[in-house]
C-alpha cells in the first residue's frame, strides 16, 4: 500500500513547530545575519514557513539539490550534489542548512561536506523531522523540529515518488504487505 494512510502531524502541529524551531534560531542569531541552504526538493515548504518566521536577519537564501533515493522508500547510495550554490554565497557567512527530514543521516554529511569545502564562517543544521532510529552516518543536528520513530511520511514537502508534496499536513505511509 502506497496511499498515505493516515496524518501524522496536521498543518496546526506543524505551524507550532515551526514557529518554535524560528523562535530558537532567532534567538541563536539574534546579532548575525543568516544565510539558509534549503535542501531540495523535500526541503522547500519547509524553508518558506520558516524563513517568514525567522525574527533573524536572513542575508541569502540558496539551495542545494541532492539526489538519492529513487521512486522507493529506501535509499539506492551514496547521494550526489545535483545542483550546488557558487562559491561567494557562503564563503565567510553564518551559513544554516534546512533539511526536511534526517533519516540515515547520508544526505545531510553530504551537504555538511559539500558546504564546507565554500569557507563559511559558520554551519548549523536544522530539520523538521529527525529519525534518529535509522541512522547510519552520524551528523550533529542544531536544531529539530521533532524527533519520530521509523515511518515514511509524505506531505509538506515530502514525497513518495514525487507525489504528495503538495498535502499540507504530513501522513504516513505504511509499508507494503505481503499479506
Ligand atoms: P538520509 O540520507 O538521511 O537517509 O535521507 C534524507 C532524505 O531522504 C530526506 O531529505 C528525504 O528526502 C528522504 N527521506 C528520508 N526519510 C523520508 C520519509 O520518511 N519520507 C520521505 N518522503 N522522504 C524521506
Amino acid at each position: 500500500m502506497t496511499e498515505p494512510s493516515r496524518i501524522y502531524l496536521s498543518r496546526e502541529d506543524i505551524a507550532g513547530l515551526v514557529e518554535r524551531l524560528a523562535s530558537e534560531i532567532g534567538g541563536n542569531y539574534r546579532d548575525r545575519s543568516l544565510t539558509l541552504i534549503g535542501v531540495l526538493r523535500g526541503g522547500f515548504v519547509f524553508l518558506a514557513d520558516l524563513v517568514r518566521q525567522l525574527q533573524a536577519p536572513v542575508r541569502r537564501v540558496d539551495f542545494v539539490r541532492v539526489e538519492s533515493y529513487g521512486a522507493k522508500m529506501v535509499s539506492t547510495g551514496r547521494p550526489q550534489i545535483v545542483q550546488g550554490i557558487s562559491r561567494e554565497s557562503i564563503a565567510g557567512q553564518d551559513v544554516l542548512i534546512v533539511e526536511d527530514i534526517v533519516d540515515t543521516g547520508a544526505t545531510t554529511a553530504a551537504v555538511l561536506r559539500y558546504l564546507r569545502r565554500h569557507g563559511p564562517a559558520s554551519l548549523g543544521l536544522c530539520t523538521l523531522l529527525d529519525k534518529p532510529s535509522r541512522r547510519q552516518v552520524d551528523v550533529s543536528v542544531d536544531y529539530v523540529g521533532m524527533t519520530i520513530p521509523d515511518h515514511f511520511v509524505v506531505g509538506y514537502g515530502l514525497d513518495f515518488d514525487e507525489r504528495y508534496r503538495d498535502l499540507p499536513d504530513i501522513w504516513v505511509i505504511d509499508p507494503e504487505r505481503e499479506d
